[in-house]
């Protein structure tokens, strides 16, 4: 049995010290090696076309119940007002007319996928407007896009649909052509509830506007839809008591949120945050980070908000963070729109992030692929253990191909799980903070003690090839 490159020491400060490491990738490849030669795209969408339309099982949707992960529908906006500052996603500035442009185009796209009666036949679970900065679109085209996905799929009546954004000029009626014609979850990148720092983020609304604009919000809604918003602690010269009295509270005490997401700042390198820390300081240490986030989540659960995964949590039945959950634990996601990505039969598919490139495709009439790639087997793999580690916990038993027993007694010794009832090891504070490298971990031990010895001999084979031949 292969342990040692996955075992933790006992001593918490060596266990961060580990956990807090570069991810050495053990499970590499995972997401599908790139092909030597590039497939015919075109080829690869129509035979998914065919495969779906014989699935038809008039199942409801569940969102993950039952017996098959959802279908989830993303929509890609690669829009946005302004560079944040801590972000590595911006693409392109709003523009009218380049975004009226691109609303006919992403219209023709979804059309187009439908008249193949691609599908069409099965319930879509969950719907995901993702950026970018969809709010940015008018109200107009907010509604344009909604309706025909309503008009031309069967989406189901329980679907999760999401409008993710920004509140900066998500007025009135942006928010009613949202809800009227279909959508029911606004997801905000809030970030801070902090005037200053938000403003430093490239945010414009102060947090007295931001609270009465979320308020505004929730009247149009009421129970239609969910308010859901991210926070990000740790940033330049935020102090830890901050975090917890201007934001975590905040959250329970003045908002009119349904969920929220905690999350760890991630510095990209480069990026113009990296460079306010040099003048702002207040660089958290990770034990300090860790104990943020155990201080959030034990607030918000005490004032009985329900921890739905590591991060997410909602006030009440609105909130369900399926898109989230799901994302990583092995939906079906049809990819629409420039720079959208998303995995369809065994195929993890990104389509065109040049927005050149995307709309001359459509106008074509092509499905705008730039590259896909098969799945190995092994992608279930991570899928299964994502499902389980995204809700924070690890049933060794639904993996009966592995031994499991000595990692999870080291991991237990290390406090990053505890068995929370015979065979269900829940993930501690601790865990959770570092869940995506825990995941990371985990993956590698399935793949390294699952091999037979014969598919070793042939990997090593295959390598031993690739070094004569290169
Ligand atoms: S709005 Fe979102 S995608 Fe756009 S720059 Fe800000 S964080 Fe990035």
């Amino acid at each position: 049995m292969i342990t040692a490159p996955f075992e933790l020491p006992v001593e918490r400060a060596k266990v961060i010290e580990k956990l807090s490491a570069k991810a050495s990738a053990p499970h590499g490849g995972m997401m599908g090696d790139p092909p030597k030669e590039k497939p015919d795209t075109e080829k690869v969408w129509k035979s998914l076309g065919k495969e779906e339309q014989g699935t038809s099982d008039g199942r409801q949707a569940t969102g993950g119940e039952g017996d098959r992960p959802p279908l989830v529908f993303y929509v890609h906006v690669p829009f946005c007002i302004a560079r944040c500052a801590f972000c590595g996603f911006y693409r392109n500035q709003t523009d009218d007319e380049a975004m009226e442009n691109y609303t006919r185009h992403l219209l023709k796209e979804i059309d187009r996928v439908a008249d193949e009666g691609v599908f069409t036949k099965r319930p879509v679970d969950i719907v995901y407007f993702g950026g970018g900065t969809p709010t940015a679109l008018t109200a107009d085209q907010l509604r344009r896009l909604i309706t025909r996905l309503h008009e031309r799929f069967t989406i189901s009546p329980k679907v999760e649909f999401t409008i993710e954004g920004r509140i900066y000029n998500f007025d009135d009626e942006r928010v009613r052509a949202c809800v009227d014609s279909g959508a029911n979850r606004f997801s905000f990148g809030v970030q801070s509830f902090e005037t200053e720092l938000r403003r430093l983020l490239g945010r414009r609304n102060s947090r007295e506007e931001l609270l009465e604009r979320l308020a505004r919000i929730k009247e149009i809604c009421g129970e239609r839809a969910a308010l859901v918003a991210d926070l990000i602690y740790g940033l330049p010269g935020q102090t830890q008591a901050d975090w917890m009295e201007r934001n975590v509270k905040t959250t329970h005490l003045d908002s009119a949120l349904d969920g929220v997401d905690i999350y760890s700042l991630k510095i990209f390198p480069g990026s113009p945050i990296e460079k306010m820390f040099d003048s702002r300081g207040g660089r958290w240490s990770e034990e300090e980070r860790i104990r943020r986030h155990a201080e959030a989540c034990d607030y918000l659960v005490s004032a009985g908000w329900k921890q739905l995964s590591t991060t997410h949590f909602g006030r009440n039945a609105l909130e369900r963070n399926l898109y989230n959950h799901w994302a990583m634990a092995g939906a079906e996601m049809v990819p629409f729109g420039c720079g959208a990505g998303g995995s369809v039969g065994g195929w993890s598919i990104m389509q065109t992030g040049d927005l050149a490139d995307y709309l001359e495709k459509v106008e074509k009439g092509l499905k705008p692929i730039g590259m896909c790639m098969k799945l190995p087997p092994a992608a279930s793999v991570r899928t299964a253990l994502a499902g389980q580690l995204g809700y924070g916990w690890f049933e060794p038993a639904s993996m009966p191909q592995v031994d499991y027993t000595p990692i999870v007694k080291n991991w237990a010794s290390a406090c990053v799980w505890t068995e929370s009832e015979p065979g269900r090891y829940r993930l501690t504070r601790l865990g959770e903070y570092f869940q995506p490298k825990v995941l990371s971990m985990l993956i590698g031990y399935t793949m390294a003690n699952s091999m037979s010895i014969g598919d070793a001999l042939k990997m090593a084979g295959q390598k031993l090839m690739a070094k004569i031949r290169g």
